[in-house]
């Protein structure tokens, strides 16, 4: 059985035919568009599925991972629509279902999408619970366990991980609380805090690619990563999960900060035995995978 998963960023809209392996068998990209608006962001996903489908018309289900609060149940963007102007409030599923009436169409949060290829076919699959976290732009995360699949929260904003308050009256976050774990740890969080501590812009990759030249670079790299292992030894003290799975394009500059991590964590918590802390498999396609996951797994 084949499904298609699309992962709608604030930058670009990925499709895939999925089969039932987790192999991605067609890609198709479009930009996401930046200010303009639901309608067209939802006209461009069409487009996307509609190339899919001329290349396998066999196809019932359609997976959505979306930036935001989404009620999975539902297919809609709550209050908060992530990084998509106008997103919040936009009945995905309810939409897209009057243009393809003969497809089921699923959605889910983009982190718990993630989660889920993970959980299935990556990092997590061999872990009875394990806590996803995403460190892209954002963070973001999922709550797993193999009993009751993803936590959603009474409000669909289980999982959030990226809003629990890291430093109380720290840094203002776009959810707006102050401290937020988001800005402190993510690619963006090092960005401006770099930014705040030299007065330079530089995008995440130069940040990293200067670890060992710039001392101001080592600074933010090491705070990044203490701060990573503080809210972990904090994860596990609330979860207690076999796993943590981390993913997310910061991932890719692992090699300068994850032992310092690992050492930071083992520190830090009361107890680091029964905890593995890995790295994520399917990084870029992990949202694609998860979402055709989705389908797959709720279509009737
Ligand atoms: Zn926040």
């Amino acid at each position: 059985m084949k499904t298609i998963g699309i992962d709608l960023g604030g930058t670009s809209i990925y499709g895939g035919i999925i089969n039932d392996k987790g192999q991605i068998l067609k890609r198709v990209d479009r930009e996401t568009g930046k200010s303009v608006g639901a309608d067209e962001v939802l006209r461009r996903i069409s487009l996307v599925i509609d190339d899919l489908l001329k290349i396998e018309n066999d196809i019932i289900g359609i997976g959505i991972g979306s930036p935001g609060f989404i009620d999975t149940y539902n297919g809609k963007v709550l209050t908060v629509g992530g990084n998509i102007e106008g997103w919040a409030g936009t009945d995905i599923k309810g939409k897209l279902s009057k243009k393809y009436p003969n497809h089921q169409i699923f959605v889910g949060n983009d982190a718990n999408v993630a989660g889920i290829c993970e959980g299935w076919i990556g990092a997590g699959k061999d872990f009875d619970s394990y806590i996803m976290i995403t460190l892209g732009t954002g963070l973001g995360g999922a709550i797993y366990t193999k009993k009751q699949g993803i936590w959603y929260g009474q409000n669909f904003q289980g999982g959030e991980l990226g809003h629990a308050i890291l430093y109380p009256n720290g840094r203002k976050c776009t959810c707006g609380q102050n401290g937020c774990v988001e800005q402190y740890i993510s690619g963006t969080a090092i960005e401006k805090l770099y930014f705040e501590l030299t007065g330079k812009s530089l995008n995440g990759k130069e940040i990293f690619r200067t670890y060992d030249t710039d001392n101001n670079s080592k600074i933010i790299i090491d705070n990044f990563a203490k701060n990573l292992a503080i809210y972990i030894s904090s994860l596990k003290n609330i979860f207690d999960p076999e796993g943590i799975v981390i993913g997310g394009g910061v991932i890719n500059s692992k090699d300068y900060w994850w032992d310092l991590m690992v050492d930071s964590y083992r520190n830090y918590v009361n107890d680091p035995k029964g905890l593995e802390i890995v790295p994520a498999i399917y990084l870029n396609d992990a949202g694609m995978i998860g979402a055709g996951k989705l389908a797959l797994d709720n279509m009737k």
